[in-house]
């Protein structure tokens, strides 16, 4: 027998030397610029435009933006890591961020013209925000109950009806926006277009004062008239339900990365507070429940991280990725809430009040069953293929 040494692939946690710059310099930016400017952030609720700004200059708004249009020309892998990097200390930030490239450039890239390319991705590079917005009051879980109508006039399409819940709508100058343009097609009437900010009868309605990521912006948008012209059009008409699933099974996996960060960064916090504070004459972390409690959450960030690593992989190479990112949203969306409410238990009464960052990553995990598909949802599109 011929022994035939094979080359073995790498494990998922071992980054190439450009993913490891990357994610440093991304660690550091968000220690030194996005750490300062939390907790104000979550009280106004307000992003901070001086942040915005260097956002994009850091080239993290257009991670997968090709270089010709003025991006980063990054893998989705990179997205990930930098999704991950920033939610360890703002899931807020993490999330508009996300927002940005798994789902607005990654639909661009993927299903505009040439032309639509070269007309929002240099905008998205350098200094545009994008949003996606699909729900609707009457439309969540079920997102193809869709009501928002685009009718055809002449050479223009009028939008009229409203979106819910629509993630960096206050910062943003692009949305994408999924409306039907025949009703009694069910999903096959769905089409996506690009409206730009500023459109007449396009108007943002209510912000949301939510629970956790105060300072992402969540806002109604309400089209009155709305007139855009065929150029808008994103993808081919009635094929907008292919690219609102196809770029949610992408989004779900930056979801996953910003839950996965949010939960490094309650450890963090919990490790470094059970090595200072002393009870009974000794720190928290020389107990052994303490000891065990923090390895216990280590071990299950890691699975988490594992799958968010596995799942961005996948999508990366070509694979199918479907399940493996159903299951890391699923997976790291139970691990970061977990891990921030033990988090708030290791500081005691410290915990529950805002002088510390535990209590604000707590509320911030919430979200992470809730949007992108709540996890009943993930759990019916695993069940569906591992079942058959
Ligand atoms: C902060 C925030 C930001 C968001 N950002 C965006 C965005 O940028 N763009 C966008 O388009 N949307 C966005 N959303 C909307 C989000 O995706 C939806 O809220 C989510 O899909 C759930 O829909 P819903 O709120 O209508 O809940 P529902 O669909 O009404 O679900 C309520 C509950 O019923 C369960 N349920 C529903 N159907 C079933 C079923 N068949 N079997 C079992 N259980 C079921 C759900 O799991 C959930 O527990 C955002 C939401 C929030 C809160």
């Amino acid at each position: 027998m011929i022994a035939v040494k094979a080359e073995l692939p790498r494990a998922l946690t071992q980054l190439s030397e450009e993913e490891a710059l990357f994610q440093d310099s991304v660690r550091q930016f968000a220690a030194d610029r996005i750490m300062p400017l939390v907790r104000a952030m979550d009280e106004s609720q307000v992003f901070d435009s001086g942040l915005l700004r260097q956002l994009f200059e850091l080239g993290l708004m257009g991670i997968e933006i090709p270089e010709e249009f003025g991006g980063a020309g990054g893998t989705f892998f990179e997205a990930i890591l930098g999704v991950e990097a920033i939610s360890a200390v703002d899931p807020s930030v993490g999330v508009l961020v996300d927002v940005q490239n798994t789902l607005c450039i990654n639909a661009l890239n993927r299903w505009a013209t040439p032309a639509q390319k070269r007309r929002w991705l240099p905008r998205l590079a350098k200094d545009t925000v994008g949003a996606y917005a699909l729900s609707e009051a009457a439309s969540g879980s079920d997102a193809f109950a869709l009501q928002t109508r685009a009718t055809r006039c002449g050479d223009d399409y009028v939008l009229n009806g409203q979106k819910l819940w629509i993630t960096n709508a206050k910062e943003a100058g692009l949305f994408i926006v999924f409306a039907t343009v025949d009703p009694a097609a069910g999903y096959k009437g769905i089409t996506a277009f690009v409206v730009e900010k500023g459109t007449p009868g396009f108007a943002l309605g209510k912000k949301e004062d939510k629970l956790g990521i105060r300072a992402s912006s969540t806002c109604e948008l309400v089209f009155t008239d709305c007139v855009v012209g065929s150029d808008a059009v994103l993808g081919e008409i009635g094929k907008g339900y292919k690219i609102a699933i196809e770029t949610l099974n992408e989004g779900r996996i930056g979801i996953g990365a910003q839950m996965l960060g949010l939960a490094q960064g309650a450890w963090n916090h919990a490790a470094k507070w059970a090595k200072q504070r002393k009870q009974f004459g000794k720190p928290l972390a020389e107990f052994q429940a303490m000891q065990f409690q923090l390895a216990e959450m280590a071990t299950e960030i890691e699975m988490a991280r594992l799958s968010v690593y596995n799942a961005a992989r996948l999508k990366d190479n070509g694979s199918e990725f479907l399940k493996e990112a159903a299951m890391c949203k699923y997976i790291a969306s139970q691990v970061a809430e977990k891990v921030a409410s033990l988090a708030v238990e290791v500081f005691g009464g410290s915990g529950f009040v805002k002088d510390y960052p535990v209590e604000k990553l707590y509320r911030d995990a919430k979200i992470g069953k809730i949007y992108e598909g709540t996890s009943f949802m993930q759990l019916a599109t695993i069940a569906k293929l591992v079942l058959g």
